[in-house]
C-alpha cells in the first residue's frame, strides 16, 4: 500500500483528498503546517507527497527544495496560482508534477498513479542494474558483491569481512594504479579515524591470506614506501 503525505493548510481540501485516497487504498498522513510537513517528509518514508504551495511557516517551494536535498520522494505541487512562473519554479525546486486548484480528484489520482508508476520503473531498473553487478571478476578470481564471497582460482571459497571486501574492491577499482595507505585509510576507515596506518598493512595481510592461492604470487603488490596495487597482468613474466 502506497503511503502519501498531504501537506495542505486548507483543512477541508486536505480531508477531501485524504478520503478519496483512502478510498483508493492509499495510506495517508495530513500536515496542515509547512514546517511540520517538512519534518514529516524528511523523517518518514512516503511514496509520494502532495504539496500545497502557500502554507503557514514554510512555503511549498522551500519544502520541495529541502526534501530534494536528501530524498527522491515524488512531489506533486498543488497550487491555486497557475502562472507559468510558479509552475516552472515548482519544477525547478524539485517537484515532479503540479496540479492547478481547483482540480478534479480524478486528475489528481491519475497524476499520482503516474509518478508512482515512474518510481516503480526506476526502482526496477536500479535493482536490475544492481543484480547485474553482483559478480565481479578479477583475473582468475570471482567476487560475489552482495555477500562478499570470493571464489579463488584454486576453487576455494572464502568470506570477506566488510573491511577486507572494501579494501579489495578499492584496489580493484583502481587497478594498475598505486593506492596509498592514506587513501585506503580514508576510504575504508573514514577521514575522521585516528587509526595508525599500519592497520592497512594488517588488513592487507588478512586479505592476502584469504584470497591468494598458496605458492602463487599475491594479487596485491606492495609498492614500497607508497601503498598497494593490483594489476590486470602479472609483471613477473
Ligand atoms: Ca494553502
Amino acid at each position: 500500500m502506497a503511503k502519501i503525505l498531504i501537506i495542505e493548510d486548507e483543512k477541508n481540501l486536505a480531508r477531501f483528498v485524504q478520503l478519496e485516497l483512502q478510498h483508493e487504498n492509499y495510506e495517508t498522513v495530513i500536515e496542515n503546517n509547512g514546517r511540520k510537513g517538512l519534518d514529516e517528509a524528511l523523517n518518514q518514508n512516503f511514496d509520494a507527497i502532495l504539496l500545497d504551495l502557500m502554507l503557514p511557516d514554510l512555503n511549498g517551494l522551500e519544502i520541495a527544495r529541502r526534501v530534494r536535498q536528501s530524498k527522491t520522494t515524488p512531489i506533486i505541487m498543488m497550487t491555486a496560482r497557475d502562472s507559468v512562473i510558479d509552475r516552472v519554479s515548482g519544477l525547478d525546486h524539485g517537484a515532479d508534477d503540479y496540479i492547478i486548484k481547483p482540480f478534479a480528484i480524478e486528475e489528481l489520482l491519475a497524476r499520482l498513479r503516474a509518478v508512482l508508476r515512474r518510481v516503480k520503473i526506476e526502482k526496477e531498473v536500479q535493482s536490475a542494474t544492481v543484480s547485474k553487478q553482483q559478480i565481479v571478476k578479477f583475473k582468475d578470481m570471482t567476487i560475489e558483491t552482495a555477500n562478499r564471497i570470493v571464489h579463488r582460482a584454486d576453487g576455494k571459497v572464502v568470506d570477506l569481512t566488510k573491511r577486507e571486501y572494501n579494501l579489495l574492491m578499492t584496489l580493484i577499482r583502481n587497478k594498475n594504479n598505486v593506492v596509498s595507505r592514506d587513501q585506503l585509510l580514508n576510504k575504508i576507515w573514514g577521514p575522521e579515524s585516528n587509526i595508525e596506518t599500519n592497520v592497512v598493512e594488517v588488513y592487507v595481510r588478512y586479505l592476502r591470506n584469504k584470497i591468494d592461492v598458496p605458492g602463487k604470487s599475491s594479487y596485491i603488490k606492495t609498492v614500497r614506501g607508497t601503498g598497494y596495487m593490483v594489476r590486470d597482468e602479472d609483471d613477473e613474466k
